[in-house]
């Protein structure tokens, strides 16, 4: 029974590391520790997931240090996952925890196209990724969208619909 429930804990681990994307990008951002105590440490963001930023820093961070990292005028509150020493600087993980989008954007349903690209994992950029991510937490109607847009693109997830007869 506890091996059955493990493996199939471990299965949706897998699955929901295929399906969240990964946006490579170079963009600066300028991170300051919390509680604030003064000094921003510049870096560059690696990448962009729905939950999470890989940042490149000159320095190590610790393991549940708060953050806020200020990228494109968004200012994004989260928490360091891990650090790693790779090549002579620091690789930061950092779990999204809130977001505070500059203000007057109008908030509208996000278009089908940046949905679909969403969904795939490339082809916007990081202001783009952002606010669709953002969206995705107040909108229901765009969650199902992305959720069939989705299963559109993993099929295996979904049954199969029955062969015509003949
Ligand atoms: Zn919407």
């Amino acid at each position: 029974m506890a091996a059955l429930a493990q493996s199939l804990l471990a299965s949706e681990q897998d699955a929901e590391r295929r399906t969240e994307a990964r946006y490579p990008t170079q963009d600066p951002a300028e991170l300051e520790l919390l509680p604030g105590s003064g000094e921003p440490v510049y870096g560059t963001v690696l990448d962009v997931s729905r939950s999470g930023l890989r940042v490149a820093l000159p320095q190590r961070l610790d393991r549940g240090q708060q953050v806020k990292v200020t990228l494109h005028g968004n200012v994004i509150f989260g928490e360091v996952r891990y650090c790693r020493a790779v090549s002579g600087a620091f690789q930061v993980g950092i779990r999204i925890q809130d977001l505070v989008r500059p203000a007057g954007r109008v908030d509208q349903h996000i278009a089908d196209d940046p949905l679909s690209l969403f969904a795939v994992g490339k082809g916007l950029s990081v202001p783009e990724v952002i606010a669709v991510r953002e969206h995705l937490v107040r909108c229901e109607t765009c969650r199902a969208r992305l959720a069939h847009q989705e299963a559109l693109l993993n099929p295996i997830r979904r049954a199969r619909p029955g062969r015509l007869l003949g």
